[in-house]
């Protein structure tokens, strides 16, 4: 699980890592903790720190170009709030506009969150033989906010300060 979030020594986000990755990342000085998980911590031989959310890298990392956000199911339900493309309700699923079967991509043009009923509803066909309507038009979130997307579902603790997926 890649869930901490790296910023760069100007705080933009530049990635996310795995706990251990973090962890090793604060120890050996090159990233400080910006933010830590509430009531976790860290124990091990001779370690003893709170759960890093969030670390930030000592020295200013030049990235040269910026990587394109990496699909995912959680990344599309978290992009479209949770809620159905179709009605607006609580989305749980992830639908294909043009469905699998047809060709259509895991793509987040190509990809929105339904609920339930409405993705059996649709079935295996585009909106339009559906008959249904897409509220919103699927986009690709930037890379910065597919860091958000991709830290997941402890995404309320982190701070306030950090920018939101678009
Ligand atoms: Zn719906």
């Amino acid at each position: 699980m890649r869930n901490t979030l790296v910023l760069n020594a100007s705080y933009e986000p530049l990635s996310t890592v795995s706990l251990q990755r973090a962890v090793v990342l604060v120890l050996q000085d090159k990233a400080v903790v910006e933010h830590a998980h509430p009531l976790r911590r860290v124990r091990a031989a001779s370690v003893d720190l709170p759960l890093p959310r969030v670390v930030r890298l000592r020295r200013y990392v030049r990235v040269p170009f910026r990587q394109r956000a990496p699909w995912s199911r959680r990344g599309v339900l978290v992009r479209d709030g949770f809620r159905c493309a179709y009605c607006g309700r609580r989305a749980t699923t992830v639908d294909h506009v043009l469905p699998r079967s047809r060709g259509g991509g895991d793509t987040w043009l190509n990809t929105v969150a339904a609920c339930a009923a409405d993705n059996h509803r649709k079935a295996d066909r585009t909106p339009e033989q559906a008959g249904m309507v897409l509220l919103a038009t699927p986009f690709e979130p930037t890379p910065e906010a597919s860091l958000m997307l991709a830290l997941g579902a402890d995404q309320d603790d982190l701070p306030d300060w950090l920018p939101l997926p678009a």
